[in-house]
């Protein structure tokens, strides 16, 4: 049985091709606008959101808990959907010092300004109590359901074989726009995009082994590491089969290492932990830099905390030889502009120029 679907994107989203941008990167760059699959609540999330919200909805649930860091661009998308199907939404959000935060005013700017204006519930919780997100979240829907409200979990990043579902369906969309003749060839070289929490590689690298979209999947990590990162996605990849058995086997390669390692017909993927710069959330200066030209360039704004970062891992793997020159490269363009809006301190040194 097909599991249940709200709507929430605008799709297809275009794919766009900027010959300026090919030079910056050295490939041929298809540019996949996920960053416009809505309104104020677009981007990735919510490709993951109609496959969960749906579940939410049809177990009645009247409050959605959810995670993430305090400009989460999951939590936003969370909260602003749940306003719009009718349901509540508490986000735990991640920050330094708890304690202060909730004595401070709350710096509405950004995602949290968004949160906000959706009615969400904010709490705060410190890094360690992240670590144990899954029982935080569980103490919240219990406090929920204390309240009267029924209550459903949606994890970190909406990062579960469910929500991966709607990244299988976003590569299924690609090859419709493909056999259209859409991105002038039949397929790409090489799928890439930000990994914050797993489920859109997983989704992705199912999906375009699935549809023939591309020979391999580039997840560019931002946090944690390859290791964490290979875990999550197998486990996820082994929940979205549970749903959907007709889905492949994930083989993890390594970059530049050829077609011979991966089994015929399973998702090749590729995490790349190289690319993450000096912290979650930070970019290098070189990050900042690469983010700035871009958008001068081509006027394509990318965010500082996810694909800023990865189309600079793209450069970064062309300029090593591990993406072929001029390889057909589509780029997942997953969102993140409000996490922009609340970094604008950290980018004044380069715009004054
Ligand atoms: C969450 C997010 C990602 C990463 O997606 P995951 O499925 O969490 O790995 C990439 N880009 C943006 C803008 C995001 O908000």
């Amino acid at each position: 049985m097909r599991p249940p679907r709200v709507h929430l994107v605008h799709g297809p989203t275009p794919i766009m091709h900027l010959p300026v941008l090919d030079q910056l990167i050295g490939a041929e760059v298809w540019v996949k606008r996920d960053d416009a699959t809505a309104g104020a609540e677009s981007g990735n999330k919510i490709r993951k959101l109609e496959f969960l919200l749906a579940d939410a909805m049809a177990r009645e649930a009247r409050m959605v808990v959810t995670c993430g860091g305090l400009q989460s661009n999951h939590a936003r998308a969370t909260a602003l959907a749940c306003a719009r199907l009718g349901m509540r939404s508490t986000l735990l959000l991640r920050v330094p010092d708890p304690a202060r935060a909730r004595a401070a005013p709350l710096e509405l700017a950004g995602n949290v300004l968004l949160d906000r204006l959706a009615g969400a519930e904010i709490v705060f919780i410190s890094p360690d109590e992240y670590r144990e997100r899954g029982a935080m979240l569980e103490q919240a829907r219990a406090d929920a359901e204390y309240r009267g409200l029924p209550a459903y979990v949606v994890p970190e990043g909406g990062s579960n074989g469910l929500g991966s579902l709607g990244y299988v369906e976003a590569m299924r969309e690609v090859r419709q726009q493909l056999d259209l003749g859409l991105a002038a060839g039949p397929r790409f070289d090489v799928v890439a995009h930000a990994c914050g929490s797993g489920g859109t590689a997983a989704g992705v690298g199912l999906g375009a082994a699935r549809y023939d979209v591309a020979r391999e999947a580039w997840a560019f990590a931002v946090c944690d590491d390859s290791a964490y990162f290979k875990k999550t996605i197998a486990r996820i990849a082994i929940e979205a089969r549970g749903h959907d058995p007709s889905l492949p086997e994930v083989a993890f390669v390594e970059p530049g290492s050829g077609e011979s390692v991966a089994p015929d017909r399973a998702a090749r993927i590729i995490v790349d932990d190289r690319a993450k710069g000096p912290a979650y959330a930070v970019m290098s200066d070189e990050q900042k830099r690469f983010l700035v030209r871009v958008a001068r360039a081509t006027g394509l704004v990318l965010d500082p905390v996810y694909t800023g970062k990865a189309l600079f891992g793209v450069a970064q793997a062309v300029a090593r030889g591990e993406i072929r020159a001029g390889a057909r490269v589509l780029f997942l363009h997953t969102g993140g502009l409000p996490g922009l809006l609340a970094q604008g301190d950290e980018l004044r040194a380069l715009l004054d120029r």
